[in-house]
């Protein structure tokens, strides 16, 4: 095919040196440079591993998932191989590609990329993840083309849609509907949703997705509309600041329920908060910062170690990172935000009681001896049996030991000599030695 492609090459060379006509001219450099890309994706082709069918924690150089299958022998977590289960649907704006890419290098089972019909431009290039050479192609196709590179294990789903139009939000609710992936998943199709759109609006529509369908989904934003905290002067986010958030329609608050502050401070009409113009300042940096936070979440979520944080900001001028928990508000405009809220508080005598049935059931378990084998015959002492090397109570030592130097800790009670003495006689020569001074 290679050699093919490189006749080809030159075929069209020699024909373009023989011809005269410029409209030619301009034809043939056109079906070179289709050459030119087959070419390149032959070769990229080539040089993809081959799909890997199970996961294996053997630990050699040639396994790219050895690094990763490590948590669960560490105990992190229990099951790590379950994470091909998982499908993700994720926007692939500035954080959302390059949560992307450390999802599929965490070997997530499918990803849908959604959410964007925008193309790679060279004013992309402050960010991660896109490479000059894809400027002009779609971010969904120059994502799949990047991911697949790196993990053709992960099933790829593009939509190069708007999802803010009739259209693309129908398009939007099919995909995440979809169970082909996995038809005996509970629910829906997704497991969990990463917003990761770097517009209002298109939040917005995430959160009425995903609240019609009662799925969990995470946002997450990197700085706020500079023109707008320009006109505010005062900045709560901006390009070296960011913010995950957890969403569960019902029992947190949605996006609709405590809608940014600069929309209510601002009083702007929310739809005109688009992305021209928006967000124009960012880092790669926070970028950075804050994708890593947010697939640490959804690992944590997924692959259920740790605790999920149900907010995490990130301030990198003052190192802060806040954390708090939002309930949902009961007066929020959006109707299915309330229909979860209400199922929510109906559900709850059944969720106590399953509350009630784990603690009973952890209090059974007996607690397992770790280590059988004592080869050093380690034992566990009462924290009152163990005494200071100059220990009250006993202050012994293994035979043959001895205590060369007092210990530094040890309070030193005043000798006798030196104590001070108050008795008359004392004050009465200090009398007569200051009447002698005085004289
Ligand atoms: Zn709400």
């Amino acid at each position: 095919m290679e050699a093919e492609l490189k006749g080809l090459l030159s075929d069209l060379h020699s024909l373009k040196d023989s011809l005269r006509d410029p409209s030619h001219q301009e034809l043939l450099d056109k079906m070179r440079s289709r050459v030119e890309h087959l070419s390149m994706a032959e070769k990229l082709t080539n040089m993809q591993r081959s799909k890997i069918k199970d996961m294996s924690a053997e630990v050699v150089d040639s396994n790219p998932y050895s690094r990763l299958m490590a948590l669960q022998r560490m105990g992190i977590v229990d099951n790590y191989e379950r994470i091909r289960e998982f499908s993700v649907a994720i926007g692939i704006g500035g954080v959302g590609s390059v949560a992307a890419e450390m999802l599929t290098r965490c070997g997530i089972g499918r990803l849908l990329h959604l959410y964007d019909y925008d193309k790679v431009e060279l004013a992309n290039m402050n960010r991660l993840f896109f490479r000059p050479e894809q400027a002009g192609m779609t971010k969904t196709d120059a994502a799949v083309q990047t991911l697949s590179d790196i993990n053709p294990d992960v099933v790829l789903e593009s939509y190069t849609l708007n999802i803010t139009t009739i259209q693309g939000f129908e398009t939007f609710m099919s995909s995440l509907k979809n169970k082909s992936f996995r038809p005996d998943k509970e629910g829906i199709g997704v497991d969990l949703v990463l917003s990761c759109v770097d517009n209002y609006e298109a939040r917005m529509v995430v959160n009425q997705a995903c609240n019609e369908l009662s799925q969990t989904w995470m946002e997450s934003e990197v700085g706020a509309c500079s023109v707008i905290s320009f006109e505010l002067e005062s900045v709560s986010e901006n390009a070296v600041s960011g913010h995950i958030q957890l969403l569960v329609p019902g029992e947190t608050a949605c996006f609709a329920c405590a809608p940014p502050w600069y929309v209510v401070a601002s009083g702007v009409d929310e739809r005109t908060l688009k992305r021209e113009g928006v967000c124009a300042a960012s880092l790669p940096t926070t970028m950075g910062v804050v994708a890593g936070l947010l697939v640490q979440n959804t690992l944590k979520y997924l692959l259920k170690f740790g605790s999920v944080t149900p907010y995490l900001g990130y301030n990198a001028l003052k190192d802060f990172f806040p954390t708090m928990e939002m309930k949902p508000n009961p007066q929020c405009s959006n109707a299915a935000c309330l229909e979860r809220q209400k199922e929510y508080i109906l559900a709850k005598p059944a969720r106590d009681a399953a509350a009630k049935a784990k603690m009973e059931a952890e209090e059974l378990v007996e607690p397992e001896c770790l280590h059988e084998d004592n080869e050093w015959s380690i034992s566990v002492v009462d924290d009152s049996d163990i005494q200071g090397p100059n220990g009250s109570s006993s202050g012994a030592l293994p035979e043959g030991l001895v205590h060369e130097l007092p210990s530094a800790d040890e309070f030193q009670k005043p000798s006798v000599s030196e104590e001070i003495s108050t008795d008359i006689d004392d004050l009465e020569d200090l009398r007569k030695q200051l009447e002698a001074l005085n004289n």
